[in-house]
Order: structure tokens, then C-alpha cells, then sequence
């Protein structure tokens, strides 16, 4: 386990980030960490650098003081990388190579770890919850608790899918003593849609397909259509769960082409297909039961590579 304290006790300069296209628990995990660093080291010149949050993140304290990795130029004295690998940080990446140390925190099956100090725990159920781990509980206050609240939510499904473990309930427990008011956090940040979210997922599910006698679902937006409607990736979370949902399904698969023409690949599983190998197969990674990756391939192409692949599990 990383000594946080100790790791922190002369660093002067410290930056925090998280993977591209940065997720519930990405944001609550850098989000948390940086609202502690801030208020445990005063002194400190503490920054924090993601791609741009959705909207329903603007509840987190200070989410406002995220800045571009792009423009920033410093040698910083700790660098964190949090819920991911160094080569899922965008342009942080160059920030945590050059940083005096680094540390990484992650529940990836797939990351062996790729700081000088690494807090790599694949049961875990979020970054978040590794987070808190680290903390000196005496610091965690309401902003840091809602912050990493989050993350485990979001991660979890809020406390559903099987990476919720008793120690993450128990973590719960301890981060809702702050009274912050949690039903409004869960419908607004996790099943809250716009009416244009709700119409794009609309439209793939009522065109989605079955595959290998109705186990596998699949779904898919072309950039057209993401331009139709004015979607940003985030806009489309969510969309692969209710394929995975289908009745019978095993694995749901969702698509969508990024504006480089590159197909970005979400699988969810249910109960027996590790989809983390799935994706590891072409070059992505995740967990057992949620993982991604990006191929150079037209749908169909995917399609079919992707289905060859699970078709070995099931
Ligand atoms: P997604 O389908 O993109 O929401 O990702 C599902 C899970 O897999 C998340 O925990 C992601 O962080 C992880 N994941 C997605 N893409 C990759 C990748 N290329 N490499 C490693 N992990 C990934
Ligand atoms: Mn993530
Ligand atoms: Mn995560």
C-alpha cells in the first residue's frame, strides 16, 4: 500500500490525473484526492488535469479548477495517475513522465502498474474506493466524501454490479456520515438522461442485433449520427447496460465511431464471459464484467472480430 502522508510530506508541486474521456469514478477519485491534497498541504501548488467533465459532474467542489494538461509545462514533484495506466492519460501523460515520482492508483485487471509507487488492487470496486483507502480519515470532509461517493456509484452501478464487495458497502456507509443528500447525487449524476440521450438510445436499442442464439446484443452509432444529434461520448453512457439487460443476453455490445473513423467498443458481460481478455486481444483492457478498447476497423469488421472472440467463452 502507498504511504500517501509520507509520499506528500516534501513534495511542493503535485498533479493529479485520470484516463481520457473521464468517467464517474475517474473524476470522484482525481476530484477526491485533489480536495484532500489541497486541504492537507496548504502550502502546496496542487493541479489537476482531465479532459473536460460532463455537466452533471459540476456538483463536485472545485470541479472548475480542472486544467488542460495540454498547457501546462512543469516538472512537478508527485504526479498521479488514477484509474487507468500512464497510456490512458492523453496528453497528462507527459506530465508523468516527467514528474520526480509517480504514483498509480487503479482497479484494472489489465495494469501491472507503472509508477514508482503503485496501489494497483483489481478487486476493488473503483479508483474511489482505493482513494479512501489511502486517506487519513480525519481529513475526509462532505466534499471529499460526496466526491468519491460518486465514483463508487458510478463504478458500481450504485452498489450493484458484483465489484461491490462488503468493504465497498462499509466505505459507503462511512461517506454517507457525512449527510450529504445522496438519492439527488445517484438520479442526477447516474440515471438522470437528457430528452436528446434518451432519443439517441432510443434509436440503438430499437436497431440493435442478436448474436451467437440471442447471448450477445449489439448496438452501435455511426459519427453521422452522433453529429445528427450533437452527442458527446458521455452522452451515451449507459446505452451498453441496457443491451447487456436484454433477457438472455450474456454480453451486450456497444459501438460508437470516433472522428477519427475508429470504432470505440464497450462490452459488458453478465455472469461467465471475462471480457477484460475479450479486449485485451485488441490492445484495450478493463475488468471481468466491463471492458473497452478502440479498433482501426469498419463496424462490421469489429463486429465480427469482436463476436469470433467471445464466441470462445461461450
Ligand atoms: P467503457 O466501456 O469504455 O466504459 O470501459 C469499461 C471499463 O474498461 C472501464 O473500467 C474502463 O476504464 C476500461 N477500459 C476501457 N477502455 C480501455 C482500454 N483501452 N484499456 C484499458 N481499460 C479500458
Ligand atoms: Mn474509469
Ligand atoms: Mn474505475
Amino acid at each position: 500500500m502507498v504511504n500517501l502522508s509520507k509520499e506528500l510530506e516534501n513534495a511542493k508541486t503535485i498533479g493529479i490525473s485520470g484516463h481520457i474521456r473521464p468517467d464517474g469514478d475517474c473524476i470522484g477519485s482525481v476530484m477526491g484526492l485533489f480536495l484532500y491534497i489541497k486541504k492537507t498541504k496548504p502550502d502546496a501548488s496542487v493541479h489537476v488535469f482531465l479532459e473536460e467533465p460532463a455537466d452533471i459532474f459540476s456538483c463536485i467542489k472545485d470541479i472548475d479548477e480542472i486544467e488542460d494538461a495540454k498547457d501546462c509545462h512543469e516538472d512537478f514533484d508527485i504526479f498521479f495517475c488514477l484509474d487507468c495506466d500512464k497510456t490512458r492519460l492523453g496528453e497528462a501523460e507527459r506530465l508523468f513522465d516527467s514528474a520526480r515520482t509517480t504514483i498509480n492508483i487503479d482497479h484494472h485487471v489489465s495494469n501491472p502498474g507503472c509508477g514508482d509507487y503503485n496501489y494497483i488492487v483489481p478487486k476493488a470496486s473503483s479508483a474511489s474506493e482505493l482513494v479512501y483507502d489511502l486517506l487519513d480519515k480525519e481529513y475526509v470532509d462532505r466534499d471529499i466524501a460526496m466526491a468519491l461517493y460518486i465514483g463508487i456509484i458510478h463504478d458500481t452501478g450504485v452498489m450493484q454490479y458484483s465489484n461491490t464487495s462488503p468493504k465497498t458497502v462499509r466505505i459507503v456507509a462511512d461517506l454517507l456520515e457525512f449527510g450529504f443528500d445522496f438519492p439527488r447525487l445517484i438520479d442526477e449524476t447516474f440515471y438522470e438522461k437528457t430528452y436528446m440521450q434518451t432519443q439517441i438510445a432510443a434509436q440503438v436499442l430499437s436497431e440493435c442485433k442478436l448474436f451467437c442464439d440471442g447471448k450477445v446484443a449489439f448496438g452501435n452509432v455511426t459519427k453521422e449520427t452522433m453529429e445528427a444529434f450533437g452527442a458527446k461520448s458521455h452522452d451515451l453512457d449507459g446505452i451498453v447496460n441496457q443491451l447487456r439487460l436484454i433477457k438472455g443476453v450474456e454480453v451486450g455490445m456497444f459501438m460508437y465511431e470516433l472522428p477519427t473513423g475508429e470504432q470505440k467498443v464497450s462490452l459488458r458481460s453478465r455472469s461467465y464471459v471475462n471480457v477484460a481478455k475479450v479486449c485485451e486481444t485488441f490492445k484495450g483492457g478493463g475488468h471481468v464484467r466491463a471492458a473497452g478498447c478502440t479498433v482501426s476497423m469498419d463496424v462490421d469488421t469489429a463486429l465480427s472480430s469482436i463476436l469470433k472472440c467471445i464466441e470462445e467463452q461461450i
